[in-house]
């Protein structure tokens, strides 16, 4: 987007206030896509032209592209969102890179999924500035959490809420709740994209669940390289199990791999996954013991690429259950 590109920083204070910045057009450079014309002032076409640049000046850091996606709907155009985990990287153990001290600390807030999600997250709350608020949008969400069940992480709550639509609707009223307080102007306009996000998310579920319904109870095993889909099982009655509890643990060890392969011999699943930031090679050693085949990706810790399958929240909910449909009927 030109917007990010040509974007012009100003001071916090001013920014939360939705100033709309009077530019003369000599300052935007090569951002002229952002030059907005009056009608009124052809005659002035040229070096003289004031143009109205609608100028909102906030950052938003997201820890995740997927929290990004769902923070994007209800900011609009009121921010530019960015993630510090990048498109298909994992976001559990990310390490920081130059680019995203430069987000946190030009960000006017940040959005951030907690329980333990982002192991680096002290690293990022060291950098933000102190009168930066912080948001852990999935405890802030009220929604019940589902302990983890294997690993060196069993017991904690597992992270992805998200994979449940009706808690990322409820992460959506959270992120508007927490933009409205921090720009007060614009509460409007975070309340009615909220609104219509969380509906758009409520439908969503709606439309998989009835989809799910015609998948046969003995065909309804999803098995992944990650076990994250327990809320998304649980929104769509699946059983579920995956080579290793958590990416932040040490992920194939010898005593993963036999113990997936003694739940599959059980579960007799028509297909084992992969996700799309992890490699495929763990399903392929539990494949080659088992013979069941290997499909994939499934997306949870990050959207896709623009050009690819699932480059949004919602777009991400219906590639997989379209994959999973296809290959467990
Ligand atoms: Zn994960």
């Amino acid at each position: 987007m030109t917007r990010r590109r040509g974007r012009v920083r100003v001071p916090r204070a001013t920014a939360r206030l939705g100033t709309v910045l009077m530019l003369g057009a000599f300052a935007l450079g090569a951002c002229g896509s952002e030059t907005v014309g009056t009608g009124a002032d052809t005659e002035l076409e040229g070096r003289e032209a004031t143009v109205a640049v609608e100028q909102d000046g906030m950052v938003i850091a997201t820890s995740f592209s997927v929290l990004e996606d769902l923070v994007s709907g209800v900011a609009g155009d009121a921010a530019e969102v960015r993630s510090l985990t990048p498109l298909g990287a994992e976001v559990h153990e990310w390490e920081l890179s130059p680019r995203n001290f430069a987000d946190l600390s030009e960000a006017d807030a940040f959005f951030y999924n907690g329980y333990q999600l982002e192991q680096w997250l002290g690293q990022a709350l060291e950098v933000l500035e102190d009168d930066v608020p912080r948001v852990a949008v999935a405890p802030e969400s009220g929604w019940p959490t589902i302990p983890i069940r294997v690993g060196d992480l069993e017991g904690s709550p597992d992270p992805h809420l998200w994979m449940h639509p009706e808690a990322a609707a409820r992460y959506v009223e959270v992120v508007a709740d927490a933009l409205s307080e921090i720009d007060p102007e614009r509460e409007s306009v975070y309340r009615e994209n909220a609104r219509e996000l969380s509906g758009e998310l409520r439908s969503l579920y709606e439309e998989l669940k009835e989809e799910f319904a015609g998948l046969e109870s003995s065909r309804r095993v999803l098995i992944s390289s990650e076990a994250a889909f327990l809320y998304f099982a649980d929104a769509f009655d699946l059983e579920h199990d995956g080579i290793w509890g958590s990416n932040a643990e040490e992920e194939g060890t010898p005593d993963q791999m036999a113990r997936i392969i003694d739940r599959i011999d059980e579960l007799e699943p028509g297909a084992i996954f992969y996700e799309s930031t992890v490699s495929e090679r763990y399903a392929l050693s539990v494949s080659e013991e088992t013979g069941v085949p290997v499909r994939g990706p499934l997306y949870v810790d990050s959207v896709s690429e623009p050009e690819e399958d699932a480059p949004t929240y919602q777009a991400m909910m219906r590639h997989n259950m379209e994959l999973l449909l296809r290959e467990l009927r």
